[in-house]
């Protein structure tokens, strides 16, 4: 049996810089944080991961400052001494300490596999059945608030061939306003590139029936969990009614909710995300549990650095039923990066890694320059 025994988990909060702000429903950003973990071994062999939210805790209750306390106090104390090769074991032993907090058990999750696949010499997709695509085209999140600015940004993107399909965040203006701006943005495009919209769980189901043929009519082509989380009812009615295809993201973080959603019919596709599910090990099971229903997936983000980014991949790149689409723009939204090896982004797709383990190193310099004091 191979062995790695953890001697050592390092925390860091850092905060990047944007190029641009992002507006989402509930908030307004102009960096990122994140928190950057280190897994040391006794044989020397070092993990990276990271944890990252949409801004705060307004999407899933955790934060970086909660993340960075809920791992230092509780989560590495239940890891130090342990083998980092028995993942299985490790996820459980962290559920037994700690209920919910998908966020930070992701992020060790993570430098777990890290080590896993530098320790065998391997990307980590080789971990999950290995290689089933290489890319995947690339779909941009406009969030500036302001439709000039997101169609300039979109036609730059376009032009230097980074994405030809695009999502606006919607649900901090009222719906007539949120309408309008869907009118306008696809006017702009003029049917160069798609466009699809995500509220974020904010307006009811009312609004969503009465506005959903106008968002049809501008040539909006799907729509993100319009209502709230719980409300999978509501979903599957709305699913019933629409003209475009339904994703859901807050209203499925489990492998329960994965069987519900079928259950109801209440959407086209799940949108994954590794942090919500608790690391990549139980992505990839909810994506084979939508897989045995019929149901397509989505590669969603929280706007990872190159380190989530990479991580991701890897499982894209290993599951095909992760075919819907992908969002994993974090590394180049971002205007710096944390590792020596970014993410590569050509011809409108994301490259999945091929070095041993995430494939990325940790920047030290950098870790020093963006870490929070
Ligand atoms: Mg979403």
């Amino acid at each position: 049996m191979n062995t790695e025994i953890i001697e050592k988990i390092d925390t860091t909060i850092v905060d990047l810089p944007l190029k641009r702000i992002h507006k989402f429903s509930a908030t307004t950003i102009n960096c990122k944080s994140f928190v950057i973990v280190q897994i040391h071994t006794k044989n020397g062999v070092i993990g990276i991961g990271e944890a990252t939210t949409p801004g705060g805790p307004w999407w899933a209750g955790e934060a970086v400052e909660t993340i960075k306390v809920m791992i230092d106090s509780y989560l590495a104390p239940a890891l130090i001494g342990e083998n980092a090769l028995q993942i299985n074991a490790l996820l459980q032993k962290m559920d037994a300490v700690a209920a919910h907090n998908p966020f930070s058990k992701a992020a060790l999750e993570m430098a777990l596999l890290d080590i896993k696949g530098q320790v065998l010499n391997v990307p980590i997709y080789e971990l999950f059945g290995g290689l089933s695509r290489e890319s995947m085209p690339l779909k941009w999140p406009l969030a500036q608030g302001n439709a000039k600015a997101d169609l300039e940004e979109a036609e730059h993107l376009m032009s230097f061939n980074v994405a030809q399909e695009f999502k606006v965040k919607m649900g901090y203006m009222s719906p007539e306003d949120d309408v309008n701006y869907i009118g306008e943005l696809c006017r702009g495009l003029n049917g160069k590139a798609t466009l699809c919209g995500d509220l974020n769980a904010t307006w009811s189901e009312l609004t969503t029936q009465k506005y959903l043929p106008e968002l049809a009519a501008h040539g909006m082509d799907m729509l993100e969990q319009p209502v709230a989380a719980w409300n999978r009812l509501a979903l599957a009615r709305i699913r019933d009614a629409s003209p475009m295809p339904i994703l859901a993201d807050e209203s499925v973080c489990s492998p329960q909710d994965v069987n519900e959603t079928y259950r109801l019919g209440s959407a086209d596709m799940l949108s994954l995300k590794i942090f919500k599910h608790g690391g990549l090990t139980r992505t990839h099971q909810i994506s084979q549990i939508a897989a045995a229903n019929g149901i397509a997936c989505y590669a969603g983000t929280f706007l990872e650095s190159s380190i989530g980014t990479a991580a991701f991949m890897h499982l894209v790149a290993a599951q095909d039923n992760i075919n819907g689409g992908n969002e994993l723009v974090g590394p180049i939204w971002l205007a710096d990066d944390i590792v020596e090896d970014p993410v590569q982004y050509k011809d409108n797709h994301i490259w999945v890694k091929h070095s041993p383990g995430l494939g990325v190193t940790l920047d030290l310099d950098k870790l020093s320059h963006y870490q929070r004091v």
